[in-house]
């Protein structure tokens, strides 16, 4: 009898915690020996990494991903008759924020390769919006999916002067041209959720920007919106700090975190070597750097691949089974079924596949093998 095959498990943090477990208890013990639980030391050590490490003049650090959208927003006093333009594709924090503070989203399909807001299509809405004069078109919210940033380039172009909030949720550490991920957009959120490419153990967010004032009102918004004294309230904030342990955990994880990058990089292109003849491979931009958050291939039977594939042992996952137009309570702000074609066809046909820096090149193999053989079944 041969042994079963272990577990493919889709994200192994298990793994990576075996593996930085010295460092991290460590640091997590650091913290419990000091006390400060709430912006202690490592959190403002935390934040300096991150300034090194994107380039960007300001980060600052969040309670999640969600929070540091709805911060961003916040700054630039979104609110209602504002028109906050993002893609139907993506998680739905990028539609919530916009929605939580009266704003109304407007959706913008996808670029059929890239699955990133499309820039014509963009151009498409920010007209109509003006034409329509209803609405003042207020921010345009790109999302980097699956870890690939943005087109903020293309985006820019045809922006007309509407700032730029990058939801970065999945794509911290990716680049484009040489410049990374927080220096794309005027400002950039990003989340630290575990299954994140940097992710602590719990929940966690940042912002990034290089204009001196934005950053210092996100660094109010987030304690309740205090001025230089913090029970002087010069404006409506909320409560949204990363807590310290953390923060511990995201200085341990930092110092592995180009080493994973590369990682994710080189099994990206095993996928792409095994599968590339027999499937729709991601998309990989002149000039940018993807952080894997996601591998996801198309498929026209996706549905049926899944499910042949779970029975073989590899987990899969959809991101995202139905975009935000058509989502029960983002409905009435959308133009229904048919609206966004492209975001409409990519929730049918997309399929992510394990990925995570400790898989073993022979699990990857395992993988493309199985990938294979029921691909040529179907
Ligand atoms: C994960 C994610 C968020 C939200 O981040 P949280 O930290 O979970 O609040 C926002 N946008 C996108 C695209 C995401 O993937």
């Amino acid at each position: 009898m041969f042994p079963p095959p272990s577990p493919i498990a889709f994200i192994d943090l298990n793994a990576q915690y075996r593996h930085l477990k010295t460092d991290i208890d460590a640091r997590i013990q650091a913290v419990l020996a000091h006390g400060q639980y709430i912006m202690g030391p490592e959190v403002v050590e935390l934040e300096r990494q991150l300034e090194a490490f994107t380039g960007a003049q300001h980060a600052v650090t969040v309670a999640n991903g969600t929070d540091a959208l709805l911060i961003a927003l916040m700054a630039w006093g979104v609110g209602p008759g504002d028109a906050v333009f993002l893609p139907g594709l993506t998680f739905t924090a990028t539609a919530e924020a916009p929605l939580l503070l009266g704003a109304t989203p407007v959706f913008v399909d996808v670029d059929p390769d890239r699955f990133t807001i499309d820039p014509a299509d963009l151009a498409r809405r920010i007209l109509a919006v003006r034409q329509q004069g209803r609405l003042r078109p207020k921010v345009i919210m790109p999302v980097d999916l699956y870890g690939l940033p943005a087109d903020y380039t293309a985006i820019a172009t045809v922006a007309d002067g509407i700032p730029i909030l990058g939801d970065a949720a999945q794509s911290f550490g990716a680049t484009v041209d040489g410049l990374r991920v927080g220096k794309l957009a005027a400002i950039t959120a990003t989340s630290f959720f575990p299954a994140k490419p940097l992710g602590c153990y719990g929940d966690g967010g940042a912002l990034f920007t290089d204009d001196d004032g934005v950053a210092a009102i996100l660094r109010s918004l987030r304690v309740h919106g205090a001025g230089s004294h913090k029970y002087n309230v010069v404006r409506v904030g909320v409560n949204s700090r990363l807590d310290t342990i953390q923060a511990a955990v995201l200085l341990g994880k930092l110092t592995v975190f180009q080493v994973e990058m590369q990682r994710r990089e080189a099994l990206s292109r095993r996928y792409d070597a095994g599968l590339s003849d027999m499937l729709a491979i991601p998309c990989r931009p002149v000039g940018m750097t993807s952080a894997w958050a996601q591998y996801t291939i198309r498929h026209e039977a996706r549905d049926r691949l899944a499910e042949a594939l779970k029975a073989a042992g590899i987990p899969t996952a959809v991101h995202y089974p139905r975009p935000m137009h058509l989502q029960p309570a983002y409905m009435a702000h959308g133009e229904g079924s048919g609206s966004l074609p492209v975001s409409e066809a990519l929730c049918e046909q997309v399929l992510s596949l394990p990925m995570h820096p400790y898989m073993e090149d022979a699990t990857a193999d395992r993988i493309i093998d199985t990938v294979r053989q029921t691909v040529s079944r179907l």
